[in-house]
């Protein structure tokens, strides 16, 4: 199957789980080179979202994401701030206030009001990323001072050992978490983008509330680690 065949596989899922409403479909393209990203926007993904600050700035560079809105989706460290913000059109995994101000300060510096999502740690797994669910609130509030940052909503990775009823249950606190910060209407926070599901769970995701998916695997094939990015097959 072709990148394209399986972007247009995936919508179809997207649509038949979302029940009209509109769900935006996110290219997760770590370790795919520029021209099977450029493939993923032409089959008319609706933004692409990169792990490693290195390969996006390689793959932007190459113009591999020309077309489409440029989402960062991994591990944020505050020394690589400066290569996304104003690059990346979405920030999806802010997790502190103290990034927060690091990305306020850069967007004035470029005159620039930067779109982050705050990533939630959701299954409180020590290992991994994400404010936790208690800390989000304070979060999102203190972005109210920041007139450089615009949080538009939340972002999750359940636990990848969850059963599929725990995965469900999850995405379905995440949704409460983001009706009850919606529901605040802190200034420069606006509840738009509900980011959650990957290839193995997005229907799942969706039909619990998800507006935006992360898919990679089912639009590119499984990634292959042996290999160097830009050489998957
Ligand atoms: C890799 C990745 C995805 C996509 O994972 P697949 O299982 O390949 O769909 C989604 N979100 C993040 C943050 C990722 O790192």
């Amino acid at each position: 199957m072709s990148i394209a065949e399986n972007v247009a596989e995936v919508r179809a899922r997207i649509e038949a789980a979302a029940k009209g409403r509109r769900v935006l479909l996110v290219a997760a393209s770590k370790m795919n080179g520029a021209d099977r990203v450029r493939e993923a926007v032409a089959a008319g993904v609706d933004a692409c979202g990169e792990n490693r600050v290195q390969e996006l700035v390689e793959k932007n560079a190459a113009h591999a994401y020309d077309g489409a809105p440029l989402h960062f989706i991994g591990h944020l460290q505050k020394n690589k701030i400066k290569y996304l913000v104003g690059v990346a059109d979405l920030i999806e995994s802010v997790d502190s206030p103290g990034l927060l101000t690091l990305i306020d300060r850069r967007a004035e510096k470029l005159g620039l009001v930067q779109d982050v999502l705050l990533e939630v740690n959701i299954g409180r797994e020590e290992a991994k990323s994400g404010l936790l669910r208690e800390d989000v609130d304070a979060c999102a509030a203190f972005a109210a001072s920041l007139a450089h940052v615009r949080v538009r909503g939340l972002m999750a990775i359940p636990p990848a050992a969850a059963s599929e009823a725990e995965t469900r249950a999850y995405f379905a606190s995440m949704r409460e978490l983001f009706v009850d910060i919606a529901a605040k209407k802190y200034d420069n926070t606006s509840m738009d983008f509900l980011s959650m599901g990957m290839s193995g769970d997005f229907e799942a995701a969706i039909e619990e509330g998800a507006n935006m998916v992360r898919v990679g695997s089912a639009i590119f094939g499984a990634r292959d680690y042996s290999r160097p990015a830009g050489r998957q097959a």
